[in-house]
């Protein structure tokens, strides 16, 4: 199962299954409790937000299976360089309370000055989300930075927002299309990074042994068929995998001398759908904590270049 289809439960169930989560995540690290709180409510503004899109409001893009499997043969994502219109009045109304939430949850001064920013037109909404969506860090990076703005917060307030839109473009790309070639070409999928829009996989969900990749911000997942760096594809000596703590052998940290990368991978009953991936992550932080400690890294996003 290369290419994997995940369920996507309803609005209800997902907030549900947010809540059930999170209170988890919260027995097991009382610690992260700001953290814990701040994430619920993050979610449940994009888990709307995704309702929102999917019930109507869902972008026009329509990509022939030829022209996608030609795509992915040269390793390029479906959506990368892609012109996709984008809901922009929708994202930003989420946008400027995602920042509200981001400031009251601990970013303060920094999350209030990037609403500021999109209220008053010095940061334009439109260009933003299109560059989240079109995965340039770099263009965030340096129009925060011209800004005074904070560019890790506004890179992460941009895709909680967009990321609705990602994860609906996701599957009707690659999973609702199930036309031979195309889920051929998925199949033969030899890369580390993300099928639909090109992100490293935020962590891999390993269900019945299957190690599928997870982009945690399409929710794409994807299993490869080699067992090696997702990064760099090393698979010899370099390339380790560990348990940080010995009574958790099914949380581990694979760890590659080969490029100096981490990447983590949890035992799950089940994937998790979008936006849940979050939670996931958050969960795992203990691993990126013993990972970091030994100084490795997760390396930048992959760039690829503007239309293909
Ligand atoms: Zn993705
Ligand atoms: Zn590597």
């Amino acid at each position: 199962m290369p290419y994997v289809v995940v369920d996507q439960p309803s609005r209800e169930a997902l907030l549900e299954s947010a809540a059930a989560r999170a209170d988890a995540v919260a027995a097991r690290r009382p610690d992260l409790l700001p953290a814990i709180d701040l994430q619920r409510r993050l979610l449940a503004l994009v888990i709307d937000l995704a309702h929102t899109v999917e019930s109507g409001r869902r972008p026009r893009l329509s990509l022939p299976p030829k022209y996608l499997v030609a795509k992915l043969a040269r390793g390029v994502p479906a959506l990368a360089g892609e012109p996709i219109p984008l809901p922009v009045q929708i994202l930003q109304a989420t946008l400027l309370r995602l920042c509200d939430e981001l400031a009251a949850g601990g970013a303060g001064e920094a999350a209030a000055h990037i609403k500021a920013a999109i209220e008053g037109g010095t940061l334009d909404a439109g260009s933003l989300l299109t560059a989240s969506l079109a995965r340039d860090q770099h263009a965030i990076r340096t129009g925060a930075a011209h800004r005074g703005l904070a560019p890790d917060l506004v890179w992460l307030a941009a895709e909680l927002a967009v990321g609705p839109v990602a994860h609906t473009l996701q599957r009707m790309l690659l999973a609702n299309t199930p036309a031979a070639p195309l889920a051929d070409a998925l199949a033969a999928w030899p890369h580390g990074y993300c099928p639909a829009c090109g992100s490293w996989p935020a962590l891999a969900e390993v269900v019945d042994g299957h190690r599928v990749l997870r982009c945690s911000f399409c929710a794409a997942g994807w299993e490869l068929a080699t067992y090696a760096c997702v990064y760099c594809g090393e698979s010899g000596e370099p390339f380790v995998t560990a348990a940080p703590d010995e009574e958790r052998k099914d949380r581990r940290v694979e760890i590659c001398g080969g490029c100096g990368a981490y990447f983590k991978t949890v035992d799950v009953p089940a994937l998790s759908p979008f936006p849940l991936l979050t939670i996931a992550d958050l969960d795992t932080m203990d691993l990126d904590v013993a990972a970091i400690e030994h100084h490795y890294a997760r390396p930048p996003m992959k760039e690829f270049g503007a239309r293909h």
